[in-house]
């Protein structure tokens, strides 16, 4: 089952890609974090890249293209795989379309309302080890990640300013893409404004009115 999460920064398109892979070991493939381990490993893509993400524009076409291309061809994500973040621009869904760089069976819209994604930017740590997503507004007081006891990090986009330019860049980039995967009927829609547990059992819910099943395939 291929799955591919849509909607706004800090919509939560991450968590609930962790929470499914979690649960039923579906890879998770984030193109934000493929980039950032780039920037990581000091390649050339991703010194480029990252003078992008800092002003929180898109990196070029062809660079994220090149990136995803190679990840979905290795063998772990044969099977199926939760995609997060590309495509996400016309550019993009154009050669994702003619190149057919993968086919998606069921894209998780997320609804959160503006005022909700705002109050979650200035929230989020993500664990320096392992990439754990974690929003203190979830009021968990965690000290350090759950998962692997690693330390926090705070993503350098992660502030009001650059945060109000990616979600200009999510309205007139990206959501017009979304009318693409409607006219395949693929689009589920989930609101996603609660806390992430709430959200997941609304997806869930969402899986089920849309008699989306199969899920049980992926657990080990
Ligand atoms: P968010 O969804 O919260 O913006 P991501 O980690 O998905 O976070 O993306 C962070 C940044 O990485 C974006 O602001 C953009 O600069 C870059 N990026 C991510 N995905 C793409 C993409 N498909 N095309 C171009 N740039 C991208």
């Amino acid at each position: 089952m291929k799955f591919l999460m849509f909607g706004a920064p800090m919509a939560g398109k991450g968590t609930l890609a962790n929470m499914l892979n979690e649960k039923y070991s579906i890879p998770t493939v984030s193109m934000g974090d493929i980039l950032r381990e780039s920037i990581a490993r000091g390649d050339k893509e991703g010194v480029l890249a990252k003078s992008y993400m800092d002003k929180g524009v898109m990196v070029p076409t062809e660079v994220v293209c090149a990136m995803i291309k190679n990840r979905l061809a290795q063998p772990d994500v044969a099977k199926g795989f939760i995609l997060d973040g590309f495509p996400r621009t016309p550019d993009q869904l154009d050669i994702f379309v003619k190149e057919n760089i993968t086919d998606i069976d069921v894209v998780v819209n997320l609804e959160v309302p503006y005022e909700r994604l705002l109050e979650r930017v200035v929230g989020r740590r993500t664990c320096k080890d392992c990439g754990y997503i974690y929003n203190t507004g979830w009021n968990l007081g965690y000290e350090i990640c759950p998962k692997c006891g690693g330390e926090w990090g705070i993503r350098s986009d992660d502030n009001e300013e650059t945060y109000k330019k990616r979600y200009d860049v999510y309205i007139s980039d990206t959501l017009p893409i979304l009318d693409y995967f409607k006219g395949l009927g693929k689009v589920v829609t989930v609101q996603g404004g609660a806390e992430p547990e709430q959200s997941y059992q609304n997806m869930l819910e969402a899986f089920k009115a849309s008699g989306i099943s199969g899920l049980e395939q992926f657990n080990a």
